[in-house]
Parts: structure tokens; C-alpha cells; sequence
């Protein structure tokens, strides 16, 4: 039996993940999905598939973020008929999320005048073809091929692929989550694999206490309300919003007479929590406990959600104290835009970030220190206080990864994507000295024999 991989992207920089593994001759493709970060970044989005879709026999889709499921839409525009496999979760998610691209792609599509990657019909297409799988469920592809799911706690629905492909198991970890994350159960421990394809983004660095996360976020609330004063919180759609919320819903529901109000002012973000109410078997042990106290671990006294423009507007005549939740995560557009130019401009103010800013974007730039805000032509100073806190990040650091690593007996090699070529680089020799496997960084469009 042949086995071939090969990678489309992700390789050696952190978004665009887009797998293909040829089984002599079936084609697996995992993941499909969008580059991001800066221009350079979006347009090769456009440029052609280095791989016929028509070719492929199956996609697996590990999670709903855009990185790993956006250029879906685009291989149905090439020619690809085929299933898309995925826990039900990952669907209802990826779904939100595919969609809130096409708009925001179709805009800019409008703007820039350039052509759009993909229409509407490709969306829908996608959209219908999704086959939801439970973890753990053996779906046979052909007599010699099978996969599983397995929990990758990194999202709501994220998954490891674990495929067999004759007396060959090859595991691809998707992206893996943190430790003791709010909502989603700790990250499944895989034994045996010939290969695994393993992420690396925090391959170098530590993350903060994730035990003080929840109290950090808590002091900030009570700074407000001491200050009479009002606390933006940059947020993520998926996993962060649900994860404040649950830490908010907990302070809330024990503290009945607080009173400050919480709006959630993003419909996506919204939207995205409708999904996880549904899935409420997906979360561990601790929200489940919740749960049974509370029915609605996501809803909570002087919660307003805010959908329509209207209301959203009506947030800045509500007297301070006040906490405000918007997007985007890191700035780049979204109804946070707005409400900084309300408040960024007064020092008794405080902007909460929630994960990691990419250089470049506004998040970042304020963060570290920017002087103005540029509000479509005016220039706002900034003067309100910027903080973050990194404890929620989905992601696992570097020890967290290799203790997942460390679960597997003998693997013959492990292959990195997934993050910065220096990150990488450091990493692999890192899992070499402490695990003592054969490990290589993954190289984009350079197919790999799986002996
Ligand atoms: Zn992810």
C-alpha cells in the first residue's frame, strides 16, 4: 500500500490548513481552509488548487474554524462531489462561520472590485454535503480505509483524524486545545499511530496560569463598577464568547444583587452560543455541573444580547457602569469599531483582549501602546486603558502538546504544521530531545511517502 501526503497549506505559517493523503489512489483530504491574516495573505485564497478536487474522494474536517474549513465552498467550484465528515457540532458551527465569510468576502468582493472565490451555489453545496459523525464512530471509506473522530478539545466539535489505512494509522491532531478550558472536555490521548500530524502555534512559549484566567476577567468587571466606568471586551465568535460567558454566567448567578449590565453584541457570537446550547453533551464535567444547577449556563441576569444595529446603538445611552462584548477579535472591523470611538477616548475606560493580536491588525496596535485611532477620518486619541488576558486562548502551549505527544508508544515519525516556520524549527528539536521521535517540519506542496 502507497501512502502519499501531501500539504496545501499551513505549512510552516498558521492558517490555510489543507491536507491531502493519497491511499493508493483514494484521496483523503483533511481540512480546507482559508489563509489569513494580512492582504498577502487573503488573495492567495484565489490562487488555483494545486490538486484536482475532482480527484478527491472524501474531505474530513476537523474543526469550524475559518483556517480549516473556509475554501471548502471552493473545491465544489472545482469540480468536487463528494462528502464533507464532521461531528454534528463542527457542522452547525462551520455553517455559521462559512456563512459570515461569504458576506464578508462578497463585500470586499464589491469594494475591490475582484472577483468573488466562490458563489453562493458553491456555499450551498458545501452546506448540504456535511455528514455529521459521533467521536469515536468507525466510518469505513473503502474495504482497506477507515477513520475515527476522536475529542481534540480545542473547540466545541474539534476533532482528531485518526485513520487506518490497511496495518497503517495515521493521526492528524487538527488543532489541539488548551488545559482546563471552560467548556470543552480535556483533549482525548491517542496510544498508536504510525504518523502523526501534529499542530504546533504555541510550539515555543507558555501560556499564563489558566487558573487565574477567571479571576482576571472577574477583577476587571469590578474595576468598572467601581470606577463607573465601561469595560470593552474584544471577543472571538467560537469558544472565547462562550467561554466569558460561562465565567460571567457564574459570577452573576452567585452574586444576585450585581447589577452591571453585559451586552453581547455580535450576532454571530450569538448565534454561535444557540450552537452550543444545542450541544450541550460536547461540554466536561464542570459546566455540565452547572447545568444542573442552571439551566442556561450562557444566560444570566442583565445579559442583553443585541442583534440589530438599533439596539446596538442604544448600548451607548445606557449609563455607566457597563460591560460591552464585540467583535472583532482583533479589531479589524465588526461593531467594535463603534464603541471605541464612543469610549477609547476617556481614561476611566478599560479594553479587555481576549487572545493573541496579529502584528498589523488595530487590536495589536492599541494594545501596544497607539497614540490615535482613526475612525474613518478622525483621529481619536486613545486614552482609555488597554489589558489582556491570554488564559483563554483554544490553543495548547508548548507543554501541553507534548504531553499529548507523549501519549503515543513508538510513533515512526511526527510531522509539524500548523505554525511559524521559527516556531516550528524550535519545536521539533524540542520533541526530539524530550520525546525522542523522529520529528520534521511539514513543507508546503512537498508530498511525503508514509512508508
Ligand atoms: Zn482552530
Amino acid at each position: 500500500m502507497e501512502i502519499k501526503l501531501t500539504s496545501y497549506g499551513a505549512t510552516e505559517e498558521v492558517t490555510g490548513s489543507c491536507h491531502l493523503l493519497n491511499i493508493d489512489g483514494y484521496r483523503i483530504l483533511v481540512d480546507c481552509g482559508m489563509w489569513q491574516g494580512n492582504w498577502d495573505n487573503y488573495v492567495k485564497n484565489w490562487d488555483s488548487f494545486l490538486f484536482d478536487p475532482q480527484n478527491v474522494d472524501a474531505v474530513i474536517l476537523t474543526h469550524a474554524h475559518l483556517d480549516h474549513c473556509g475554501r471548502l465552498p471552493k473545491l465544489y467550484s472545482k469540480g468536487y462531489n463528494g462528502p464533507i465528515y464532521a461531528t454534528g457540532a463542527t457542522i452547525d458551527l462551520a455553517k455559521i462561520v462559512l456563512e459570515d465569510s461569504y458576506f464578508i468576502m462578497d463585500e470586499k468582493a464589491f469594494r475591490k472590485k475582484m472577483p468573488k472565490m466562490f458563489g453562493q451555489k458553491d456555499l450551498n453545496r458545501a452546506m448540504k454535503s456535511f455528514v455529521p459523525l459521533n467521536y469515536y464512530e468507525k466510518q469505513d471509506l473503502n474495504p482497506d480505509i477507515s477513520f475515527k473522530l476522536h475529542n481534540a478539545g480545542h473547540i466545541l466539535g474539534s476533532s482528531i483524524v485518526e485513520i487506518k489505512a490497511g496495518n497503517k494509522t495515521i493521526v492528524f491532531s487538527g488543532d489541539i486545545g488548551g488545559e482546563d478550558m471552560p467548556l470543552v472536555k480535556d483533549i482525548d490521548i491517542i496510544k498508536q499511530a504510525d504518523y502523526v500530524i501534529c499542530e504546533g502555534t504555541y510550539g515555543d512559549r507558555a501560556h499564563h496560569d489558566t487558573k487565574t484566567r477567571d479571576k482576571e476577567l472577574i477583577k476587571a468587571v469590578q474595576r468598572a463598577t467601581l470606577n463607573r466606568s465601561t469595560l470593552l471586551i474584544t471577543i472571538f465568535a467560537l469558544e472565547r464568547t462562550q467561554d466569558i460567558l460561562k465565567v460571567l454566567n457564574d459570577y452573576y448567578e452567585s452574586h444576585l444583587d450585581f447589577a452591571v449590565p453585559v451586552f453581547l453584541d455580535s450576532p454571530m457570537a450569538a448565534e454561535a452560543t444557540r450552537v452550543y446550547k444545542k450541544h450541550l453533551d460536547y461540554l466536561n464535567e464542570d459546566a455540565q455541573d452547572v447545568m444542573k444547577r442552571d439551566r442556561d449556563i450562557f444566560d444570566f441576569p442583565h445579559l442583553k444580547i443585541t442583534n440589530h444595529i438599533r439596539q446596538s446603538k442604544e448600548i451607548n445611552t445606557v449609563p455607566p457602569p457597563k460591560i460591552i462584548m464585540a467583535g472583532s477579535g482583533m479589531m479589524e472591523g465588526g461593531r467594535m469599531i463603534h464603541h471605541l470611538s464612543q469610549y477609547i477616548g476617556d481614561r476611566n475606560n478599560n479594553i479587555l483582549f481576549m487572545g493573541f493580536q496579529v502584528p498589523g491588525t488595530l487590536g495589536h496596535k492599541i494594545l501596544n501602546g497607539a497614540f490615535d485611532f482613526d475612525y474613518y477620518g478622525r483621529k481619536i486619541e486613545v486614552r482609555a486603558v488597554a489589558d489582556q488576558i491570554d488564559g483563554f486562548s483554544a490553543h495548547a502551549d508548548q507543554s501541553a502538546l507534548l504531553q499529548w505527544l507523549g501519549g503515543f508508544k513508538q510513533p515512526k515519525q511526527i510531522l509539524l504544521n500548523h505554525g511559524d516556520k521559527q516556531v516550528l524549527e524550535k519545536f521539533a528539536i524540542i520533541i526530539a530531545e524530550q520525546l525522542n521521535f523522529e520529528t520534521k517540519v511539514l513543507k508546503f506542496n512537498n508530498p511525503l511517502t508514509l512508508k
